[in-house]
């Protein structure tokens, strides 16, 4: 069978990194007969550019034909002044709620070779690897009324909106307990149901869903003590599902414990486990273009597509062992180098990896 993948470069480094998974998708046909079927599109700030809208009619009709999307990132600078509701970021949010992605992971691992690159102590983090699960097309950043408006007085106010259905929450909370069975059998629900009625409903639902899996160890956790136990002892948790802002925060607090923001890929999933896969980073203006960009996240992100989208776990591994094996031999890029230790590019990390595809 062949897969069908959409390649959307978006913005920034975008183009880099996306061109460098690309050549891992190519190495993988040459190495081991993988059969795939490639298009490009625009998405976020390149879009606005060439047709005035972030998310085009045609990226929306061939990302509903693909079997699987790989984005790189959107947004920068020259897009801030666009008007709000075409601005890069929507597109990417419109394009999460038409799939109906609403299942986001974000897996936070600590490839043995980075321990100190780590903010945290070696003895902390070593042998990190958790699961990070994020419910991606609803809650604060999607509710209703929004907005920055000007009152009677002439003081200006903004406002946004928390909302969770119980649907909504239930299938997040159903794909966590699916996940957290596959492995060490531990889920710790995140909330801030001391405050939030919203949250309380959601730690209800976690509840009763939790029946239907008694063989998983259950934990709930207020989100502020949740931020402090991924600094003070992040091993303790295996598997967290949480809702979209706090998802939002705890995994960038996640991606520091692995050294680098450039290291972590994500999957957001519909209910067929149709996927976009991009990198946890943004389109990192500062560094577009100059060949400083690290691929490992979205070529980790192509990794991931290919075990959870496109059921080709094998090859998915081959990427991993691939990445393990350029960092065991202390290539580095930029920004996981340690001050002493010499770096490479974007082109000759990417070459690396696909020199060690066995
Ligand atoms: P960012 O993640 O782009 O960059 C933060 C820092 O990390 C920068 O110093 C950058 O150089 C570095 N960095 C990021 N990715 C890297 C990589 N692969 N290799 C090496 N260094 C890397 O976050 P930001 O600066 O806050 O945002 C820049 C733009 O990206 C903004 O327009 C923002 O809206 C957008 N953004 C997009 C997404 C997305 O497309 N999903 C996510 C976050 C931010």
């Amino acid at each position: 069978m062949t897969d069908k993948i959409l390649l959307l470069s978006g913005d920034g480094i975008g183009p880099e990194i996306v061109g460098a998974t690309e050549s891992v998708i190519h190495a993988l046909g040459h190495k081991y007969g993988y059969s795939y079927d490639l298009e490009h599109s625009l998405l976020g700030g390149c879009a606005i550019d060439a047709d005035g809208d972030s998310l085009p009619l045609k990226t929306l009709e061939l990302a509903k034909e693909a079997d699987a999307i790989l984005l790189g990132a959107v947004g920068g600078p020259r897009w801030d002044k666009v008007e709000r509701a075409i601005r890069p970021e929507r597109g990417l949010l419109r394009l999460r709620a038409e799939l109906d992605l609403y299942c986001n992971l974000r897996p936070a691992v600590l490839f043995p070779a980075l321990v100190n690159s780590s903010s945290l102590k070696s003895t902390i983090v070593s042998g990190l690897d958790l699961m990070i699960i994020r419910e991606l097309t609803s809650g604060i950043y999607f509710g209703q009324p929004r907005g920055v408006e000007i009152r009677e007085d002439g003081e200006r106010y903004g406002y946004n909106t928390l909302t969770y259905t119980e649907t909504e929450i239930e299938r997040i909370v159903r794909s966590a307990f699916e996940i957290a069975s596959k492995r060490s059998g531990r889920l710790c629900s995140v909330d801030k149901a001391n405050v939030l009625e919203v949250t309380e409903l959601w730690r209800d639902i976690v509840t009763e869903v939790s029946k239907d899996y008694p063989a998983i160890s259950l934990e709930h956790m207020y989100v502020d003590n949740a931020a402090m136990q991924l600094v003070r002892d992040p091993k303790q948790f295996d598997v967290l599902v949480t809702s979209n802002m706090f998802g939002d925060i705890l995994s960038d607090l996640a991606a520091m414990l692995t050294g680098s923001i450039g290291m972590l890929p994500s999957a957001s999933l519909d209910d067929a486990a149709k996927g976009l896969f991009e990198p946890v980073h943004g389109s990192a203006p500062d560094i577009a273009g100059q060949n400083l960009a690290n691929p490992i996240a979205t070529i980790l992100s192509l990794s991931m597509m290919l075990k959870y989208s496109l059921k080709e776990p094998d090859l998915a591994k081959k990427i991993e062992q691939a990445i393990s094996t350029v960092l065991d031999a202390g290539l580095r890029t930029a920004d996981i180098s340690l001050a002493d230790e010499s770096t490479v590019g974007t082109d000759e990390m990417t070459t690396a990896i696909i020199d060690a595809l066995k």
